[in-house]
């Protein structure tokens, strides 16, 4: 049994309903396959399974129904055709970019991605002879200076982690298409609801599920999503014998988050948006960088490609790494992590963690400054948030 949406439903009606598919029994909340393999009537059934003349399932590493049902949710969201969960984010990427890449290819990274997206384009392709650029991928022209004739993949992340900066994936999608390159967007720090990189020309859209879209810090998980043609031709046996997916169970984890994942971001953005217009007036802070907010230095670019803000803040305080782990220190709601995307509000400081491995050259050239942090806003009330960051600046002495 399953349920077939009669019409286009809106996105928070789709991610309660679609994807759903019964078992005999009725259930009303999806069924957690917790099953490594499938059985089969007759010696018969087994031959059809594995000519594909039966489209059931054969083993849980290629497909599992209820991973399917998180893809197909996902799918109706994104307005994807096609979508693979995989076992974290990095395994998305990876399986992502290595997948369609061989020795002698050229692949276009922007420089301002996540650390272990970085590792994989900057030193992991190179080992396998793969040609790489990585580039300040705001400035439009650096895309287009770098494409080659072997150009395979662009890869591209925003807003970018952690200081929220943004391109224009319509315009990087127009250069990857005029090269024949395929451009893939980690969505992460967008979320699925306030960017849709496949509408604007990506080809191919990852995310790290362990953020939003599980949105209470428990499993971690990952998502690819293109066009049927994509998956099938380039991702599918790939990802079948290499074994990145995402396990049945927290693939269920997943599917019952998403029904809850547009109440929680719309609340989560508010409560940002609230703290960003706070902080922009405080003395002790040099800047504020939100998107939504007007002064965000590529507001234009947003307004395109952005149909809402985010949950996500980056600020800059003007005593520089001494106020920041004073104001860090003084919170009592917000806590200390490098994770993002929670029911529980987090705080970052990228220069001395999840930034720290990167030259003090290459800081620099990301605006990644002594006095920048970086918060992910939950779910807590707004006002309790506010007074929390209230108190907490008058500790910086
Ligand atoms: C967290 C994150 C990843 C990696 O995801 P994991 O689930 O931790 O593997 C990739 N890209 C971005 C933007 C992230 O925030």
């Amino acid at each position: 049994m399953t349920d077939k949406p009669k019409r286009n439903f809106r996105p928070a009606t789709q991610l309660v309903h679609a994807g759903t598919e019964r078992s005999p029994f009725g259930e009303t909340s999806e069924a957690l396959f917790l099953t490594q393999g499938f059985v089969y009537e007759n010696a018969e059934a087994a031959v059809a399974r594995f000519n594909g003349e039966d489209p059931g399932f054969i083993y849980s590493r290629y497909a599992n129904p209820t991973t399917n049902m998180f893809e197909k949710r996902m799918c109706a969201l994104e307005g994807a055709e096609e979508a693979r969960a995989t076992a974290s984010g990095m395994a998305a990427v990876a399986a992502a970019i290595l997948c369609q890449v061989k020795a002698g290819d050229h692949v276009i990274s922007a420089r301002a991605v996540f650390g272990s997206c970085n590792y994989i384009v900057e030193t992991l392709l190179p080992r396998y002879g793969v040609e790489i650029s990585i580039i300040d991928g705001s400035k439009l022209e650096n895309w287009q200076a770098a494409t080659r004739p072997n150009t395979k993949v662009m890869f591209l992340e925003s807003p970018s982690n952690p200081t929220l900066e943004v391109i224009d994936i319509a315009k990087v999608a127009e250069i990857a298409n005029s090269v024949g390159a395929k451009l893939i967007v980690d969505n992460v720090f967008a979320t699925p609801l306030f960017q849709k990189p496949l509408q604007l020309g990506a080809h191919i859209v990852v995310y790290s599920a362990t953020k939003h879209i599980d949105g209470q810090g428990r499993c971690l998980g990952g998502l690819v999503l293109s066009d049927r043609e994509w998956i099938e031709n380039e991702f599918q046996e790939y990802f079948r014998h290499t074994g990145p997916g995402l396990s049945p169970f927290n693939s269920w984890i997943m599917l019952k988050s998403l029904e809850t994942m547009p109440v929680r971001i719309k609340q989560q953005a508010h409560s940002a948006r609230a703290l960003a217009d706070f902080l922009a007036e405080q003395n002790a802070v040099s800047k504020v960088i939100y998107p939504g907010r007007a002064d965000h230095p590529q507001a234009d670019i947003i307004a395109r490609q952005m149909s809402g803000g985010s949950t996500m803040i980056a600020l800059e305080l003007k005593g520089g790494r001494k106020a920041a782990f004073e104001f860090e220190n003084a919170l009592e709601v917000i806590r200390i992590s490098n994770n993002l995307g929670d029911a529980k509000s987090l705080i970052t400081h990228p220069a001395t963690t999840t930034h720290k491995n990167l030259t003090d050259e290459a800081r620099l050239e990301q605006n990644i400054s002594e006095g920048l942090l970086r918060l992910s806003v939950g779910l807590e009330d707004t006002d309790d948030l506010l007074e929390d960051v209230a108190e907490a600046l008058k500790a910086i002495k």
